[in-house]
């Protein structure tokens, strides 16, 4: 419990970064620009500095009511979410982890595990990390920075290199998140090639998609962001993903049509759902597919 806490507490303090990283960024400017993340933060409106008591995570929110202590202006619901997210993602991935890859927490908490496992998980959250960055930033600014399709590549490479070279040590299967279905899927279980098949297959659909479409709507930035995420997820769990989301994202867009809040025009950010597609892959897909084949009494 005692380690999952301090590392809810670390994911609160990073997620504060992150809105700091967002708030600042602008679309044609870099992502990651040391003149953006130096000085204090203020109120958008009255400019007012934030003292250190209006910074702490979460809290600050709750004690000055999501207002600001000088003008009342009202603070975006945005910066605790991100907060929480961030902290729920560093608590839960490394559990979710040791329960998918078979490994015990007190183990795992005890540094028993050889140093590798530990590079694995850390990767991972990096990954889970980048994907919530890109969902956020695509939901404020509607673009997703190359810089965090490099980082989603850096950290793919990494997860594919450890689990080639060590998947033998955690329970069998489980280098795919759809487990051993990824045997229906793939030709292969070599852990390198169904992650260079999935970043391939993720970039040639969506290329497809924008010639299709001749680029209204998909555009070339998910073509990277789908090349960079099957780096990170390999085939066959970025197919599931990309289905999941184009599943989430017409339910969303059908209803926002029906109820008039947008109109055929208007423009819908894809990163989001393309996350949460993730997100259920990561947490479901097994099951998922499992449910699909059952209902076809297979
Ligand atoms: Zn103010």
């Amino acid at each position: 419990m005692l380690p999952s806490l301090l590392l809810f507490i670390l994911g609160l303090s990073f997620g504060s970064f992150f809105n700091v990283l967002i708030l600042r960024y602008s679309p044609d400017g870099k992502l990651f620009r040391f003149k953006n993340l130096n000085g204090r933060s203020h109120c958008p409106k009255c400019l007012h500095e934030l003292s250190a008591g209006e910074l702490i995570p979460v809290l600050s929110f709750l004690f000055l009511r999501g207002k600001c202590s000088h003008c009342g202006q009202k603070i975006s619901w945005f910066y605790p979410f991100t907060e929480i997210v961030t902290a729920i993602l560093f608590a839960g991935v490394p559990l979710f982890l040791n329960a998918f890859y078979g490994v015990s927490g007190i183990v795992f908490w005890g540094f028993a595990m050889p140093l590798w496992y530990y590079a694995l998980v850390v990767s991972w959250l990096m990954i889970a990390l980048t994907f919530l960055v890109i969902a956020l930033i695509d939901f404020r600014y509607y673009v997703v920075p190359d810089e965090l399709n490099i980082v989603l590549i850096v950290f793919g490479v990494i997860v594919s290199l450890l689990l080639f070279f060590h998947g033998n040590g955690i329970l069998p299967f489980r280098t795919s998140f759809l487990e051993n279905y990824m045997m229906v899927f793939s030709p292969t279980q070599n852990v390198l090639v169904n992650h260079f098949i999935g970043a391939f297959a993720g970039g040639i659909f969506f290329e497809l998609l924008v010639l299709i479409s001749r680029g209204k709507g998909i555009g070339f930035g998910d073509v990277k962001l789908a090349f960079a995420s099957g780096i990170a997820l390999g085939w066959p769990d970025i197919g599931l993903a990309i289905f999941l989301s184009f599943v989430l994202g017409g339910l969303f867009g059908s209803i926002l049509l029906l109820v008039q809040r947008k109109g055929m025009k208007d423009k819908i950010p894809y990163a989001p759902f393309f996350v949460i597609g993730v997100l259920a892959t990561a947490l479901f897909g097994n099951a998922l597919i499992y449910g699909y084949f059952k209902m076809f009494g297979m």
